[in-house]
């Protein structure tokens, strides 16, 4: 009959993608809305970028490349993770995708089947148990908390490994919390992870979005002898200002690099081939426009949180990296607007966008109800503006 698959029963849409919908509506009925809903940088991909792709399509880079990658891209990667994670994987290893969430979306496919656990803290990226869902796995959601960073403790990992667990998906640092493990904590889980056989999957599309002097550090360069089951997920589109071009990767064992060649040759082929050369010459190319803009993030990041906190009711932690603030809003809970009680943190977030036109994003859908994460990848004045209009309308809540 023409029924859609079962499968798609128990996947939610994107709910950031929603809250675009709607902040998209009032844009386009001419008012401003403050965007800090967005998961992009608001910068252009740097210049020597752009032009090295209208170099590469002119000199022919406009045909089916290998499936998993050209070796001028697997070659820049691996000297790229080299240089800033201090490892070096080999160019088999890397299997490049159309963005790291179709990086993540193979690895599912290749990995998880019904009777599979996977583990994941919460606050997660929505995209993480969907995708489980996706292909009849059972995501296991494992909480942390605010006081602990947002990061899983070693009682919390050991608790949650059941022998039903197949994987772990760890984001450092993290959407939607912006928190970022160090070196202890790592050393920490390692310990925990050595005794329970397991795939260990890094997503790290942030790590090179960090401030104050924050050092992000990747398992293999603490913990070598979990290298046979760790996959670090990664790509341009963050650090670059590279949303666009859709180049993601993982960093695998042989034998599962071998297992998503399959998976992609058979669905996607090669990402594209224009797109891959830009990423050569973002990996390999001169780091200026990259440093600052990671300048212009820390501080944003610095007058979004600050702003935050002064308002009456709202908590938010200092992130060590990406580009979000993760602000604590249940002290207004259950407050009420013309008689309207906004009970949860998606009405909250539906009347920021109606009273203060500030687009965020309510924290149910990353599995943190109470909270908003609010993106500060947009310019300084709409980040003072925009959160004075949130603090505005908390100004009218009963
Ligand atoms: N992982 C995390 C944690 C993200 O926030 C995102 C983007 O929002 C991705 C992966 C996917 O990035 P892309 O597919 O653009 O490479």
């Amino acid at each position: 009959s023409r029924k859609l698959a079962e499968r798609l029963s128990s996947v939610a849409p994107s709910a950031t993608l929603a809250m675009a919908a709607k902040a998209g509506r009032l844009r386009a009925e001419g008012h401003k809305v403050f965007p800090f809903s967005v998961g992009e940088p608001d910068f252009i991909t740097p210049a020597h970028i752009r032009e090295a792709a209208k170099a590469a399509l002119d000199a022919g880079a406009t045909h089916y490349t290998p499936v998993t990658g050209t070796a001028e891209l697997k070659a820049a990667i691996c000297a790229a993770t080299e240089r800033h994670r201090g490892w070096r994987p080999l160019p088999g290893q890397v299997t490049v995708s159309c963005g790291a969430k179709h990086a993540l979306f193979n690895l599912a496919v290749s990995l998880f089947e019904p009777g599979d656990e996977v583990l994941i803290p919460a606050p997660y990226w929505v995209s993480y148990p969907e995708q489980v869902r996706l292909v009849g796995a059972t995501p296991r959601i494992v909480d942390t908390t605010e006081e602990q960073g947002f990061r899983l403790t070693a009682e919390a990992l050991s608790a949650a490994l059941t022998p039903q667990v197949k994987a772990i998906i760890l984001c450092s640092p993290s959407n939607p919390t912006g928190s970022a493990y160090t070196a202890e904590h790592l050393a920490v889980l390692a310990d925990v992870l050595r005794r329970h056989d397991c795939w260990i999957i890094m997503d790290e599309i942030y790590s090179d979005l960090v401030y104050d002097g924050f050092r992000h550090v990747t398992l293999p360069s603490i913990a070598e002898d979990l290298a046979p089951r760790l996959i670090i997920v990664d790509g341009v589109s963050k650090t670059y200002a590279m949303t666009g071009w859709r180049i993601g990767w993982s960093i695998s064992p042989i034998e599962v690099a071998k297992a998503l060649d399959v998976v992609q040759g058979q669905s996607t082929t090669n990402a594209a081939a224009v797109s891959q050369a830009a990423a050569v010459a973002a990996l390999n190319g001169p780091r200026d426009d990259i440093h600052a803009m990671r300048a212009a993030f820390g501080r944003r990041r610095d007058v979004m949180v600050r702003a935050l906190n002064a308002i009456p009711g709202v908590r938010c932690r200092m992130p060590e990296g990406a580009f979000y603030a993760f602000a604590d809003f249940r002290a207004l809970r259950g407050r009420s607007f013309q008689g309207r009680v906004l009970a949860s943190d998606i009405e909250l977030a539906d009347f920021f966008l109606e009273q203060g036109h500030a687009a965020t994003v309510a924290g149910t859908p990353f599995g943190a109800p109470g909270y908003l994460r609010l993106s500060y990848a947009c310019d300084e004045a709409d980040i003072e503006a925009g959160i004075a209009a949130i603090r505005r309308a908390v100004e009218m809540l009963d």
